[in-house]
């Protein structure tokens, strides 16, 4: 019997990698890929997109962290770039 192929291009090249975040500095947020560096969203979840976003904008400053010391940093800027992220949720929810 033979197998039926099952592909789904489509749907896999719009989904978000997570290898991405190491290599852009990028995570999902809802439909768009969000740069944790500087909140800028990249509506569009192409690799090249983020590439060039990240290339452009930070590549001084992140070009030459790799591997752990990479890792770490990600971590960082994301950890608070979230904290932001729940700090404004709670004091607009207060008003
Ligand atoms: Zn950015």
């Amino acid at each position: 019997m033979a197998k039926k192929r099952k592909r789904k291009i489509d749907n896999e090249c719009r989904q978000f990698q997570v290898e991405w975040s190491l290599k852009y500095f990028f995570i999902k947020s809802s439909e768009n890929a969000l740069c944790v560096i500087c909140n800028e969203t990249v509506a569009v979840m192409k690799e090249y997109k983020l590439r060039r976003h990240h290339q452009s904008k930070h590549q001084d400053k992140y070009a030459q962290l790799e591997g752990k010391v990479r890792a770490e940093n990600f971590y960082k800027v994301q950890n608070k770039l979230t904290s932001q992220m729940t700090l404004f949720s709670k004091s607009s929810n207060e008003n």
